[in-house]
């Protein structure tokens, strides 16, 4: 596919979320591209011209849809990269990614800390299915990874801050270990956000966000993209996964996501600065055993984080509470503004409990291993927030 022209390439964050992507309408003169409902294009009447399995025509919505294209544009631009690709969720993001790149033989590097839906993928299924080999390292520790890594290794995939012990890994000391080994590096970069962070720019070859969280920020879609600036593995990318296997995003979702991605940099502004100001009060509570927030200066991954991350450390706060299981749900159940729900990333404050019984709850630093609460910082009032915390707090004896 042709790279991409981007009429605003070069212009701020802010700029860009409005204006790329969209235009007026031809035929209306409306100041909105439209949303379109269609699965099938109208196909010209001279079909000898028509190449069935390129993406740049629009003729059926699988192979690619107007509001699909307009949505790549936008997050291509988002992370000043040539291309992107939006499909119907992270998880399918990152499945097309590692459906495309992997074959049986071929051994790939992951980290002990990841998306649920990448341990299993690499625990369970890719290895015992296809004979991919799969190898769990801590990503955290270079030279854990230098072990950990051989030469002609196809893919090292990392996701930093992680989810959900919000663990910070060093994307240019990856990349370097994994180019020198002659592997690709992928980043999931969905917990900071263009906004914060760019891997691309940081030596990864790929990078996946699920827009489910950030980018669309409003709890009402879900997508994903891969973005790049290698063209050719892009393209099979869409041959391969999108088209032959099928995880396109619904037009519908492409237009809502595009809708949520105009006040993006807006959100992810105030959510930075709301999250810091929220983990710095839990750091201070006694009953509080650890707050997991690359943004304080305690932590472990704070250096690397400032350095690596250009506007702040997101809105994912990690903490643990000294109390067991059900005492923490109980305290969930009683917040009134915090929302007691899965995902992150919302206009709302989330919250969720990672129970002692996780399956992975082994694979995780040992403070982690109790009472542990994953924080997901809205665009509510810090200090209504931190009342909120405070109340539920009291309420069960914390
Ligand atoms: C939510 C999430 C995903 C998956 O995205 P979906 O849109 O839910 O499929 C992948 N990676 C990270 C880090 C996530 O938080």
């Amino acid at each position: 596919m042709a790279k991409k022209e981007n009429r605003f390439r070069g212009y701020d964050i802010y700029t860009q979320a409005i204006h790329t992507g969209t235009d007026y309408d031809e035929g209306t003169g409306a100041v909105r591209r439209p949303l379109h409902m269609a699965n099938s294009y109208k196909l010209p009447d001279d079909l000898s011209q028509v190449n069935y399995s390129s993406t740049d025509l629009l003729m059926y919505s699988r192979n690619g849809n107007a509001n699909q294209k307009w949505l790549e544009e936008k997050i291509a631009a988002l992370y000043n990269a040539d291309d992107a690709i939006v499909l119907a969720s992270g998880v399918g993001a990152l499945h097309a990614l590692f459906w495309t790149l992997l074959q049986s033989g071929d051994r790939v590097l992951y980290p002990n800390v990841s998306y649920m839906a990448v341990y299993r993928m690499f625990h369970e299924l890719f290895n015992k299915k296809f004979g991919v080999e799969t190898v769990m390292a801590d990503m955290t520790d270079l030279e854990a990874v230098k072990k950990a890594i051989t030469l002609g290794t196809r893919l090292v995939h990392i996701e930093t801050p992680d989810n959900p012990t919000v663990g910070v890994t060093d994307i240019a000391a990856i990349a370097r270990i994994a180019h020198e080994n002659g592997a690709l590096l992928s980043v999931d970069n969905t917990f900071a956000s263009p906004y914060n962070q760019n891997p691309l720019e940081l030596g990864a070859d790929f990078v996946v966000d699920s827009l489910t969280k950030y980018i669309n920020g409003h709890g009402d879609a879900q997508g994903g993209a891969i973005v790049s600036n290698d063209l050719e593995t892009m393209d099979r990318i869409r041959y391969e996964a999108q088209v032959n296997v099928g995880a396109v995003i619904s037009p519908f979702n492409a237009w809502q996501i595009f809708r949520g991605s105009v006040t993006f940099p807006l959100r992810m502004d105030r959510i930075n600065q709301s999250a810091q100001q929220i983990a710095e009060w839990l750091e201070q509570r006694e009953n509080v055993t650890f707050v997991s927030y690359p943004g304080l200066a305690s932590n472990p991954g704070h250096e690397l984080a400032r350095g690596q991350m250009k506007n702040g450390f997101g809105g994912v706060i990690s903490f643990g509470v000294n109390a067991d299981d059900k005492t923490v749900e109980q305290f969930c159940a009683k917040l009134k503004v915090v929302t007691f729900a899965v995902s992150l990333g919302h206009d709302e404050s989330l919250i969720f409990p990672q129970p002692s019984y996780d399956e992975r709850i082994e694979l995780y630093p040992e403070k982690f291993r109790k009472g542990f609460i994953r924080f997901s910082v809205g665009l509510e009032s810090p200090e209504d927030i931190i009342g909120d915390l405070d109340q539920a707090f009291r309420a069960v004896g914390l």
